[in-house]
């Protein structure tokens, strides 16, 4: 089966950066009406700043530059996102130490693994709002669609859908997790931006690591 590359998954982190950069605006907006109307200018930022990171460095494998991309989200992003995103790439980096070309199984691992970093850290729960709730059916479709026996493109694909499912299910729900909680019952009604912000990180990987 096709292995993904370095290049490939310098194209994913690319992809990303693009996401965030065009849907600024966006994530922002969804965050002025349930949080402080910067989420996404700290995720353009941050991989604004990943992208001159990356070009400067030009890490030697795939785990370096997952630890590159978690570095610079730490260093740049700040609020509750930028630790989290950071733990993400970072527990992502210790599935592909000095690898320079990986296969379905670890790509899945990545996310599986970076999913148990945001909530080992962010201790957040499945329905309170976060971006866990877009990563945590993702990862379980992902994982299946795998024991299936599809292929890297189907798996991502399948990740993403589930991803943008998770992501529109936060409307209804009631925040109890960061700056969203403080509003209690008024935090009904809005999409949360993490979530959103997480379902372009499956997104991305689905149109570059699935093509
Ligand atoms: P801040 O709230 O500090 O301004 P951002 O606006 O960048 O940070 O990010 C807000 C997003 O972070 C929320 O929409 C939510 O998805 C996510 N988030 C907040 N707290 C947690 C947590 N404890 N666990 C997981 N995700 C969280
Ligand atoms: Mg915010
Ligand atoms: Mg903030």
């Amino acid at each position: 089966e096709a292995m993904i590359t370095k290049d490939k998954v310098l194209q994913w982190i690319s992809a990303l950066q693009s996401a965030y950069s065009e849907n600024k605006a966006y994530l922002t907006q969804l965050d002025s009406a349930i949080g402080d109307a910067d989420h996404g200018i700290n995720m353009d930022r941050g991989f604004t700043t990943v992208k001159v990171d990356l070009e400067k460095t030009l890490p030697q494998d795939i785990g370096a530059i997952l630890k590159t991309v978690a570095m610079t989200l730490i260093r740049t992003v700040g609020g509750a996102s930028g630790p989290l995103y950071g733990t993400f790439f970072l527990r992502a980096s210790t599935i592909c130490p000095s690898k320079t070309e990986i296969g379905a199984a670890e790509v899945v691992q990545i996310f599986e693994a970076g999913l148990e970093g945001i909530i080992q850290r962010g201790k957040a729960r499945l329905e309170d709002k976060t971006m866990v709730d877009a990563l945590t059916p993702a990862v379980n479709a992902m994982k299946q669609a795998l024991q299936q026996g599809n292929d890297l493109g189907t798996i991502l694909q399948k990740g993403a859908d589930a991803a943008e499912q998770g992501m529109k299910a936060t409307i209804p729900l009631q925040a109890r997790k960061g700056r969203a909680s403080y509003l209690g019952e008024r935090s009904i009604g809005h999409q949360d931006p993490g979530a959103t912000s997480a379902y372009f990180l499956v997104k991305t990987a689905a149109d570059t690591l699935g093509k």
